[in-house]
């Protein structure tokens, strides 16, 4: 049985076209790939796309479209840029596919069934734009938040 390898990069958030810290961050992981391939280990490589978010929701609504129809354009872009870079993925995968859904629902039903998850209220100061919730302690002076500089 030979070694295995596995590597995956971050999956990218679909919010715009891949830029330049993207195509580092698959070149490096790639070459990581290609390396343990050449010595004959079983090497799988993923790289992929984070569909979810309500900056997504925000993007695709201004362009006109639906999030679906956003995230399938941003898929093209980034696949035709791994195409362009002969980046070597074995599986490129996108948070909006069947297998991803299915596998995040069967991991809910589980924590459902074990009493793991319950419904309760929560408040806090949100920014969409890191799409986190801060602790007052965590604004700057005037109450903002420290990346955006904008009310929470
Ligand atoms: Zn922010």
């Amino acid at each position: 049985m030979r070694d295995k390898f596995y590597i995956t990069t971050a999956i990218d958030y679909s919010n715009a076209p891949p830029h330049l810290g993207h195509a580092y961050e698959k070149i490096s992981a790639d070459a990581i790939a290609r390396h343990f391939r050449q010595r004959g280990k079983d090497v799988i490589f993923l790289t992929g796309l984070d569909e979810h978010g309500s900056k997504i929701e925000k993007t695709a609504f201004e362009k006109g479209l639906t999030p679906e129809e956003h995230c399938n354009q941003i898929a093209n872009y980034y696949l035709e840029t791994w195409k362009k870079l002969n980046i070597s993925y074995d599986i490129f995968y996108r948070t909006h596919s069947d297998i991803h859904i299915k596998s995040v629902q069967k991991i809910f039903n589980t924590l459902k069934e074990k009493g793991d998850l319950y419904i309760k209220e929560y408040q806090g100061l949100y920014c969409s734009g890191c799409e986190s919730f801060y602790l007052e302690k965590d604004l700057d002076e005037n109450g903002f938040c420290p990346n955006h500089k904008r009310k929470t």
